[in-house]
């Protein structure tokens, strides 16, 4: 019997246990992230009447153990490219793992691209809102071609003679990652390439060139020359391309087999080595006569390519609303299940503060985005029309922005783990910019809003026509839509105070939100954390709210 130092053998003291582990969190998994999130059932039913039995059987598959390892696995091995095969032949290929595979099988089938684009369905885009926010929380990267195989749809409607042949294959619920012609597929996805390297934001500068190959105008085959700097997802069946004819920047549908069974001159030069989204591949690539079918009028490239940006701005609302509900989960999950100083961390009043500060943020953001998703299923309507045109604009600005404070505030309520890799609030974090960056970064969304004014004076009217609904409920409310109505009269310099301007936008439009659906416990934080004084930070609530009723928002008590 061999006798430790302090005499004490070995029966008495196990050697593998140092000490006893207590008071740490548990994971969050096997959670239904529908029925577990009651602003967001909220913010559907003020929207339109969604299929709630469907959204919770999705939700249960979301917050499953396996599904959530998907994410990590997706992201813990990074795509690799295969610029040529063993014996040296170009093949331009991306490899996944397995994991990525899984997540784009799983949202495919269940038309998280499609859904609003198949006959039939009333509140088709505020039902398929809520499948991609609950998707995205399981990993952001996977959502990228999701987002923009279901944004090409109404730039290909553009061109008959293309939509007769791809939109078929892009509706069909089914995902086919084999790297085989688009003509021998029954499913496909599309991807974009508009960014070049002397120009992305300024798509003007646009040098890759196309010249027809056999007719020319829309729906002609052209041969394309150049490069493009940012190409994600590049195992898409097809991209929409922005490049110049002798009539101007034009958009074209360039397929990566062409249509007699060659592989196209698209060839992958590297792939991005990026801080965040890294489940999803981001290519450079040149193109070297590579075949596209015009899309639309020649020399529109750009009102083209706008239908699809218009919807994969609105994705970045809803991804980046997502994100922050994850975060501000993950957050009151743990202080729920962690004590410090003799109490639960969500019982501390300082805590409590932070947690609720985190959930009005995300309040705000499901308002304002599912607000614009009802929007998109009234298209038909005028008066919805102007509402999108500058609420996807304002949203985009401002929930995306929002957004990289928010994931590090919750960050830190998770203390020391919630930095380490083996959970998912570092993923949170380098994710949260990339929104922002992308489709339109911060800037260009604001310069959009006083585009969108000067040319449409009704836009604003519209906008304020819509923030009377709420008028004398809240007078903070009140008084903070007439500063900004006076605000915009007194207009000296728009283009500098543009990002000013926007934020007021935002906040009276997600208050006025809040004011007509949410518990009055909610809309009054709001309004006084948000227009009736400035925070610097998160978790400066002023006193007297009600911060349970907040908090139960975010995953009840009981649950
Ligand atoms: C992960 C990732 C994936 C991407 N995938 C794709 C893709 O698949 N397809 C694709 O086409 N692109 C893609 N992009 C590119 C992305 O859309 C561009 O990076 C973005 O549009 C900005 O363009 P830029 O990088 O050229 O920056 P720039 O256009 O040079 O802008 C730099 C900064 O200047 C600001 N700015 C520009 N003009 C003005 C102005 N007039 N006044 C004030 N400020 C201004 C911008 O807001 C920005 O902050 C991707 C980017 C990332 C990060």
């Amino acid at each position: 019997m061999p006798v430790i130092n302090s005499g004490v053998d070995a029966d008495t003291l196990n050697l593998a246990d140092t000490h006893e582990v207590f008071n740490q969190s548990l994971a969050l998994e096997n959670y239904n992230l529908f029925s577990s999130d009651l602003a967001l059932q909220q913010a559907l039913k003020a929207n339109g009447g969604v299929d709630e039995a469907a959204l919770s059987a999705y939700g249960e598959r979301c917050g499953r153990a396996d599904v959530i390892q998907w994410g990590f696995e997706a992201n813990d091995n990074k795509p690799q490219l295969d610029t040529h095969d063993r014996f040296g032949h170009r093949v331009d290929l991306v490899r996944f793992h397995p994991a990525y595979h899984q997540l784009m099988n799983m949202a495919l089938s269940a038309g998280i691209h499609s859904g609003p684009w198949r006959k039939g369905a009333k509140h088709a885009h505020v039902q398929r809102a809520a499948l991609s926010y609950m998707q995205s929380q399981t990993d952001a990267g996977h959502g990228c071609p999701l987002t923009m195989t279901f944004a090409s749809v109404p730039t290909l409607k553009l061109t008959p003679s293309l939509a007769d042949t791809w939109l078929p294959k892009i509706l069909e619920n089914d995902y086919q990652s084999d790297n085989i012609p688009y003509f021998e597929k029954r499913a496909v996805t599309i991807g974009m390439g508009m960014t070049e390297k002397q120009g992305g934001s300024d798509v003007q500068a646009n040098t890759t060139s196309a010249t027809p190959l056999s007719g020319r105008g829309s729906g002609a085959l052209y041969v394309l020359n150049g490069h493009k700097w940012f190409l994600s997802a590049p195992m898409c069946d097809a991209f929409l391309m922005l490049a110049k004819t002798e009539r101007g920047l034009s958009c074209f549908l360039v397929p990566r087999w062409r249509e007699d069974g060659q592989k196209n001159g698209l060839y992958l030069q590297r792939l991005k080595n990026k801080m965040g989204n890294v489940s999803n591949a981001s290519s450079e690539v040149e193109l070297r006569q590579a075949h596209g079918w015009m899309v639309g009028d020649e020399g529109r490239g750009v009102p083209a390519i706008i239908e699809m940006v218009a919807l994969t701005r609105f994705d970045c609302m809803v991804g980046s609303s997502a994100g922050q509900r994850q975060a501000v989960v993950q957050a009151v999950h743990h202080a729920r299940n962690r004590q410090a100083f003799g109490a639960r961390l969500i019982d501390q009043p300082l805590m409590k503060n932070v947690l609720a500060d985190l959930q009005l943020e995300v309040e705000g953001s499901l308002a304002l985005t599912m607000r614009m998703a009802r929007a998109l299923d009234n298209a038909d309507d005028p008066a919805e029309q102007l509402l999108m045109r500058l609420g996807t604009a304002v949203g985009k600005f401002w929930i995306c922005k929002r957004t990289p404070g928010h994931a590090y505030e919750a960050m830190e309520c998770l203390g020391g783990n919630g930095v380490i890799e083996n959970c998912i609030m570092p993923r949170l974090y380098r994710e949260a910019p990339i929104n922002a960056i992308w489709e339109g970064s911060g800037n260009i969304q604001a310069l959009d809003v006083l585009r969108a004014i000067a040319k449409t004076p009704a836009v604003l009217e519209q906008w304020f026509a819509e923030l009377a609904s709420s008028a004398g409920f809240f007078p903070d409310l009140d008084r903070a839509v007439e500063a900004l109505q006076d605000a915009f009269k007194k207009l000296r310099d728009p283009a500098c105070q543009a990002r000013q301007l926007v934020e007021q936008l935002a906040l009276t439009m997600q208050a006025s939100l809040l004011v007509r659906y949410a518990p009055s416990a909610v809309a009054e934080a709001f309004i006084r954390s948000r227009l009736a004084g400035r925070q610097a930070i998160y978790g400066c609530l002023p006193d007297g709210l009600d911060l349970g009723v907040i908090l139960e928002r975010v995953l009840p008590e009981q649950y």
